[in-house]
């Protein structure tokens, strides 16, 4: 069903089994899990899907190393298994992840874990070789027989700097161990959705509709394209507002104090010198305030953050100076050699962690982990329960999704029937597993849908196997490369448009492609994606140019971009 199709549905059957309030990776993964197992489930979203602090992530799928120290191994385990399974499910996405850590000091940090473990330290400090080896050994230990990644390396000073030629001479060691890279995160959460509303005809998701108020047994919802309002019955709602699941607690007369959510930033940065010195390597270490902090390879570009700090409202997440100047004097501690300033920088970006509000003194000492807050009963003046997904990281998010499935399905009273440990995502599904098979994949699919190869090789990294309904697509008219983006072709955009719920010209420059966290738009560009998304979408010239001057402002005010 199309958006207005959803609509008219709800209009004349407003009855819902489950109203999941937010479209980030928590109320996706939800919204998967219960489409497999034949619930039917709306989701709305009230800005783009997977642009809250699902669009912020450092791209990283893993096991949280650091988190050992702080005692949490069962979220290490967790996060480590799930990692395995991202890596399996989607492997055009999520990418082995070589993580190098250099270390400047031997001894440092010994104290840390033990004093942590019996309360006596919440500041963090930076962690020498030693600690580093036995964070590392428990890390591969937890990696166990699934091996899915080899085990961690040391290596000496000599070795590292013959590796690694532009690395701060001031370090005693490097070590290596593997992790896994998101590279698209948007992209996944969307294929995520699309997966779970291929599997039911009444599983249904809406981006730009929001969660305006609520009572008794219904939920009041505005769509923000139109501003008309609808009313949902739910038997149960889902409350997975990440940042924003207090704010959204009140709006259905209830008080909640489960988040104390703290900002990260993060810079991408044009360097042809450093995009090199780092290969296909992740730099992660501690700086000398203890922050952890990471040097990242995306794409051509580099990918540096990221900060921690406490904000009180989601909405004043923004980028700052001060975190720029951190980020930029922390690569010239590894790399003091290769100039890096503020002209490199090509977008920049930032979002609230949904953390579990904590009496903790540094922020980075919170957990990571997630839990399910329940508010029921008479004095909710709701008939219904709400379900706070609390905490999480991308990484954990289908064994998070998991467990919320299941309190559901039970609330529900009906029997879990499938799950999604082993199921794969998007174009993730059928993917050839070496460079061989991905040649071959390659050509017969050349043949058969008439596609050149080169052409198909592009698609194919953008969208795995999807690449297959994509080139079918393209094929079913005529077609012409886009002038200002000679890599993709009308009938590409046109299909997104029409399968990707693509409502804004920033939803697709900036969650269905890679177009603006990689420094290519030009306001020449927006003026071209405007007239395609325009013809698509009925826009008139009027709309186009709010569009325009919308995406505009979201570029400056949120990125940084001077177009
Ligand atoms: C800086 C940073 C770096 C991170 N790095 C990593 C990493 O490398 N790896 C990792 O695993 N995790 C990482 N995380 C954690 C991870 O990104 C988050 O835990 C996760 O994305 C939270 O997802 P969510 O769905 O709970 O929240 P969100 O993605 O914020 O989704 C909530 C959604 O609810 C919507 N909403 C709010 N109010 C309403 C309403 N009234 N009606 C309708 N919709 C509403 C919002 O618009 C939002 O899109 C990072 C997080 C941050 C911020």
């Amino acid at each position: 069903m199309n958006r207005k199709e959803i609509l008219s549905a709800l209009k004349n059957k407003p009855a819902v089994s489950v109203l999941i309030i937010g479209g980030g990776i928590n109320g996706i993964g939800t919204f998967r899990d219960l489409s497999l197992n034949g619930v039917d489930v709306l989701l709305v979203e009230r800005g783009d899907f997977c642009s809250g602090a699902s669009a912020a992530s450092s791209h990283k799928a893993h096991g949280g190393i650091r988190y050992l120290e702080n005692g949490e191994f069962r979220l290490v385990r967790e996060a480590v298994r799930e990692r395995n399974l991202l890596l399996q499910n989607a492997p055009h996405v999520v990418k082995p992840l070589p993580t190098t850590i250099p270390i400047f000091k031997r001894f440092s940090g010994l104290l840390n874990a033990p004093l942590k473990f019996v309360g006596m330290l919440d500041e963090p400090s930076e962690r020498g070789s030693i600690v580093i080896k036995l964070g590392l050994m428990m890390y591969d230990a937890y990696t166990g027989r699934q091996r899915t990644i080899p085990k961690h390396q040391f290596f000496s000073r000599k070795k590292s700097l013959k590796k690694w030629k532009y690395l701060s001479a001031k370090i005693i060691n490097t070590a290596v161990y593997y992790d896994g890279a998101i590279l698209q995160p948007e992209r996944l959460a969307v294929e995520l959705l699309l997966d779970a509303e291929s599997e039911k005809s009444n599983a249904r998701a809406l981006n730009y509709v929001s969660m305006v108020g609520g009572s008794d047994d219904t939920i009041i919802l505005r769509d923000e394209l139109t501003d008309a309002n609808y009313d949902v019955h739910p038997k149960l709602v889902i409350n997975a507002a990440g940042p924003w699941i207090d704010f959204t607690n009140r709006k259905l007369g209830l008080s909640s104090r489960f988040i104390g959510g703290t900002k990260g930033s993060h810079i991408v940065v044009r360097h042809a010198e450093l995009r090199q010195a780092i290969g296909e390597n992740e730099f992660f270490f501690e700086n000398e305030d203890g922050r952890i902090v990471l040097i990242f390879p995306l794409y051509d570009h580099i990918l540096i953050g990221t900060s921690d700090i406490p904000v009180e409202h989601p909405d004043e997440a923004y980028c700052t100076d001060e975190e720029i100047d951190y980020f930029l004097k922390l690569t010239s501690r590894i790399f003091p050699s290769l100039k890096l300033t503020r002209e490199n920088i090509i977008f920049q970006f930032s979002g609230v962690r949904p953390l579990p509000r904590s009496t903790t003194k540094s922020a980075s000492e919170v957990s990571r982990d997630h839990s399910i807050e329940v508010l029921s009963g008479d004095w909710t003046n709701l008939r219904f329960p709400v379900y706070s997904l609390v905490g999480g990281k991308w990484t954990s998010f289908r064994a998070f999704s998991e467990q919320v499935t299941d309190k559901a399905l039970a609330y529900l009273g009906l029997a879990r029937q499938k799950d999604t440990r082993s199921l794969p995502i998007g174009g993730g599904r059928s993917y050839p597993r070496d460079p061989d098979e991905i040649s071959r994949h390659i050509e017969s699919l050349s043949a058969w849908t008439g596609v050149a190869r080169e052409r198909l090789k592009v698609l194919f990294e953008r969208y795995g196997t999807r690449a297959e309904t994509v080139a079918t697509y393209l094929n079913g008219g005529t077609d012409f490369i886009v002038k200002t983006l000679p890599d993709f072709t009308l009938r590409e955009i046109v299909f997104l448009v029409q399968h990707e719920k693509i409502c804004h010209l920033d939803d697709f420059l900036l969650r269905r492609s890679m177009l603006a966290m990689t420094g290519r738009i030009t306001r020449e560009m927006i003026e071209e994606l405007a007239k395609i998304l325009g013809n698509v979408l009925g826009w008139n010239e009027e709309q186009r140019a709010v569009e325009v001057q919308r995406t505009l402002s979201i570029l400056t005010d949120r990125h940084g971009l001077r177009l």
